[in-house]
């Protein structure tokens, strides 16, 4: 019987209540338990498929096509293991399931409300990991903070399943800031003690409370808010600061989080962690040799969670290549009103990003152009592919006036246009491209040597392609296809013959780099970008 651990958040958004339940399920994970995270979001959108990024970060996709929450790109990176549509539910899902319900009859006259039957589907879905595998225990993370109207039949559900099950198979951690005030020069422990009382009112007593500070929480702040909160002394856990996400698993264990979880949950301490691989990867990651400079090319820039998937990828390839990768933002909005010269100096690469919209195209391709003449390594996710594609049909095959159709609907030299089967979807939601596809690369292809295999399976996340009626065109030039799906036709990789590293992929490869597992194209990218700058030197 799987366990349950539950984790709110309190006093403000943005604590980081996803690091904590993936470094917490990292150190169980590390002892030979069986631990799985699902996210519960309180909005009413079915999936953050239809928000822009400016809302709420980047869209992580799953191998099985699910458009979800980023905190599900935490989970991946540091369990390595593969999430799926039922790890990320959100309020407009448990409404729709419980509305499709009510019109089929099965509510048999009863009025469907929140209490019992909103409850009843957020408790089953909390439970539906339970049949997917043999979890030892499943960590529930809510979205939002504690006083959330939309967030308490969510704090009721959890309610009901530690009344139903008992505290040894229910447990619930809050997440709270502990603010500084300079000009007391003191920790505050009121707010923490207001949003706990919000959810004793709603029923819930926490059992741990993890602390978020940016000072060292005394003993005497945590016997404060033991004694008011109401929780044991020594489940009062300390959060300081981070210099790295990576960092907070070894601060939650060095807090003992794991041992107090396993304690109240009745289950064995004897495993110890085992924690090689992590502290490796660490020991890389701040002791680099090298460092590089990567432009990164966007237009969601101002929001550093828009990219987040692509920010993370590179600590994990600047780990095993032991260098610094500095990533520098650069909007390509700005590249559209010249000195693309000057923006470009000093980066050993150009990562030009996934993306939706005219906007900021003309940018791109700018970037694009100069990398391809300079010879500095180029990336290009999705938006990036196409981009590279219609850049090199403009300025290398002559097709003056190629578009992409996405920009152009009317163009007549589409040589990136919808996909066949794109041509008669209306609705926006969940119905791109979406989820793990295979394909097969060339032989020879510099992609091929990286990923050290020619069948590979990456997640997408588009309605345009390539268009293959150019395909011998480009199969005469430079610039080939070198990975297609076998299945479809479609092209999903272009690389420069003759370029030091010129690569681009309708895929999004930086949703599968893990801390245990970087992926290979952004290990090559940096290791391209390492050359260059030795070369420049
Ligand atoms: N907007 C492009 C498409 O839909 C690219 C999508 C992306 O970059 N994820 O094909």
């Amino acid at each position: 019987m799987a366990k349950h651990v539950f984790v709110t958040g309190g006093v403000t958004s943005s604590l980081g209540k996803g690091i904590i339940a993936s470094s917490l399920a990292k150190l169980l994970q590390a002892r030979g338990l069986k631990v799985t995270i699902q996210k519960f979001d309180p909005y009413i959108n079915i999936d953050p498929g239809t928000l822009n990024p400016y809302e709420h970060g980047e869209c992580y996709v799953t191998d099985d096509g699910a458009e979800t929450d980023l905190d599900l790109g935490h989970y991946e990176r540091f369990l390595n293991i593969s999430m799926s549509q039922a790890n990320n539910v959100t309020t407009g899902r448990i409404y729709q399931s419980v509305i499709n319900k009510e019109r089929a009859g099965d509510y048999l006259g009863k009025t469907v409300q929140v209490i019992p039957h909103i409850t009843d589907e957020i408790k089953s879905r909390m439970r539906k990991l339970e049949e997917q595998d043999d979890y030892d225990i499943i960590i529930t993370e809510i979205g939002g903070t504690v006083g959330d109207i939309e967030s308490l039949p969510y704090i009721e559900a959890i309610r009901q399943m530690i009344n139903e099950f008992g505290k040894s198979r229910c447990l619930s951690i809050h997440l709270t800031l502990i603010p500084y005030l300079s000009a007391a020069k003191e920790l505050k422990t009121k707010p923490t003690q207001h949003s706990v009382k919000e959810l004793l009112q709603a029923g819930v007593q926490p059992d741990i409370l993890v602390c978020r500070t940016e000072h060292k929480i005394t003993k005497e702040i945590k016997r404060k808010l033991s004694l008011f909160c109401n929780v044991e002394q020594n489940s009062v856990i300390e959060a300081l600061d981070a210099s790295t996400i990576y960092d907070v698993p070894l601060l939650m264990l060095k807090e003992k989080l794991d041992r107090i979880v396993l304690k109240k949950l009745k289950l064995s301490m004897k495993i110890a962690p085992d924690l090689e691989a992590w502290k490796d990867f660490l020991g890389h990651l701040k002791n680099p040799t090298r460092e590089v400079n990567i432009g990164l090319v966007g237009k969601y820039n101002e929001l550093q969670d828009a990219y987040k998937s692509i920010y993370e990828a590179f600590v994990h390839a600047g780990a095993v290549n032991e260098c610094k990768v500095n990533v520098k933002p650069i909007h390509s909005e700005a590249l559209e009103v010249g000195d693309v010269e000057h923006q470009m100096k000093n980066l050993d690469g150009i990562l030009v990003a996934p993306g939706f919209g005219e906007r900021g195209i003309e940018g791109k391709l700018e970037a694009i152009k100069y990398v391809r003449e300079e010879g500095v390594p180029f990336f290009g996710i999705c938006l990036g592919m196409q981009c590279a594609v219609v850049e090199f049909a403009r300025n290398v095959l002559g097709i003056k006036k190629a578009v992409s159709a996405e920009v152009s609907p009317r163009g007549k030299n589409q040589v990136i246009h919808l996909m066949n089967d794109q041509k008669n979807v209306k609705e926006k939601g969940g119905t791109m491209r979406l989820g793990a596809y295979d394909c097969k690369l060339s032989r020879s292809s510099k992609t091929a040597k990286a990923y050290g295999t020619t069948n590979i399976s990456e997640r997408h996340r588009h309605r345009f392609e390539f268009n293959n009626d150019y395909l011998d065109q480009y199969n005469g030039s430079d610039l080939v296809p070198v990975g297609i799906n076998e299945n479809t036709g479609l092209v999903e990789i272009v690389e420069h013959k003759s370029h030091p590293y010129f690569v681009g992929v309708q895929f999004h490869p930086e949703l599968k780099s893990r801390v245990e597992a970087p992926h290979p194209l952004f290990s090559s990218f940096v290791k391209a970008a390492i050359e260059y700058r030795k070369n420049q030197s």
